[in-house]
């Protein structure tokens, strides 16, 4: 007979077949059981065909994989604990000393402050080019140049790029291209087939997308993925991976299965409040630009609908005003804090509305020839009543700015 205690762990319950649940199960494990040592030796967790250990993937981190490939179209996934670990997942997969990454000037910050940090101290070197200007970019592809980022929208100045034609540039150069797809999401446009009907597809090799912002939708959640459609490079980034141990806690992907049947309607109706909210915007004198790429003013506007879906769900929740430059910071500063449903904080993608000040200037290399000056504020519109955002944003602007 054994003791209580091992009874206790050496449990008999299994779950019964035939329990269709619509929700897949939460399996949260370090160690994973193999019937033998010849399994214990034989089995790869490589290729999915077994588990052999926590961190190499459970049922949950698989399910969640597969249904992220589904949404942005590719076919191999790997899964971080933050898009920014995602973004790091590529760069020290793919670079080495010697090497140059190039990076949209209007990139996620911490992907440019991770080129100047480890990156420049192992010796890789990155240069920055203008997302607006595939020139530019094409210019700046040297013999080095081993990764190309890019970016649509534009992180905070939501500028629009030609995301075709610089997918082409580095195509033809035969550079590897990662794009961060955070604000598309997978909804917005397939970054696998962004010219449907060509063949073969016209399409980016990696896509990343932190899953903290629309899949997890809650604002409780910091997850990234990387998505591919080529098995070798899929495995030179699992590799990296493995090596680094970046794997996800099953709790935390169960968390963004439980919401991502909701994301499409989420994705939709952040889409539709922005749109209403920047519209309404245009119409303030206090503002001296408005940023969203589905306003026919907006820097890239022509690229964004060339490439995104039309109707509501082709734009995220996100959009940006430039206040002219007669507006002290202080005065920016004071309509931040008179607004009460728009909270300060980072992130975004989650129900509750957010709002950032940013200090444009210290971001970019030049002021970039398509912005107004001024200071700029960026708005993340979450789930509220669209009516009640928009008193918001009224009161704050005729109390702090009056
Ligand atoms: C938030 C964000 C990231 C990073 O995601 P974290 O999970 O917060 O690390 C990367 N890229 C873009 C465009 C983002 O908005």
């Amino acid at each position: 007979m054994t003791e209580l205690n091992t009874t206790l762990i050496h449990h008999p319950y299994h779950p019964p077949e035939g329990f269709a649940a619509p929700q897949p199960g939460v399996f949260k494990a370090s160690t994973v059981i193999f019937p033998t040592v010849a399994a214990m030796r034989n089995f790869d967790w490589k290729d999915k065909s077994a588990y052999t250990y926590g961190l190499h993937g459970t049922p949950t981190t698989y399910t969640l994989e597969e249904r992220l490939c589904t949404l942005e179209g590719g076919l191999q996934c790997l899964l971080a604990p933050s898009g920014l670990a995602a973004i790091a997942n590529v760069a020290l997969s793919l670079l080495r000393c010697g090497d140059e990454v190039l990076i949209p000037d209007n990139a996620y910050g911490p992907n440019k402050v991770l080129a100047q940090g480890e990156l420049m101290g192992w010796g890789i070197s990155h240069r920055y080019y203008n997302p607006m200007d595939a020139q530019d970019l094409a210019a700046k592809i040297g013999p080095q140049t081993r990764l190309v980022w890019l970016e649509a929208a534009g992180s905070v100045t939501l500028e629009f790029p030609d995301l075709r034609q610089l997918v082409r540039v580095c195509k033809d150069r035969g550079v590897l291209c990662a794009l961060d797809n955070t604000w598309g999401a997978g909804l917005a446009f397939a970054p696998f087939d962004l010219q449907p009907g060509l063949s073969p597809a016209l399409g980016v090799d990696i896509s990343v997308h932190a899953l903290t912002k629309y899949p997890s939708g809650g604002g409780d959640v910091l997850m990234g993925s990387v998505i591919t459609r080529d098995a070798s490079l899929h495995m030179k980034l699992k590799l990296t991976h493995m090596r680094l141990g970046t794997g996800v806690g099953a709790n935390d992907a169960e968390a963004v299965l439980r919401a991502l049947p909701s994301m499409a309607l989420r994705y939709r109706s952040h889409d539709e409040a922005t749109r209403s909210l920047a519209t309404w915007c245009q119409t303030r004198a206090e503002f001296a630009q408005v940023l969203h790429p589905a306003l026919p003013d907006s820097p890239g506007h022509a690229h964004w609908q060339a490439l995104c879906k039309q109707e509501l769900g082709g734009a995220a929740g996100l959009f940006s005003v430039i206040f002219p430059v007669q507006r002290s910071q202080a005065q920016v500063d004071a309509f931040c804090n008179a607004l009460k449903l728009f909270k300060l904080g980072y992130s975004w993608g989650g129900p509750m509305s957010l709002v950032v000040p940013y200090d444009l200037a210290s971001m970019r290399t030049g002021w970039p020839a398509h912005l107004q000056q001024g200071t700029l504020v960026r708005f993340s519109v979450g789930l509220e009543a669209v009516t009640d955002l928009q008193s918001d944003l009224q009161h704050a602007l005729e109390s702090a700015l009056a």
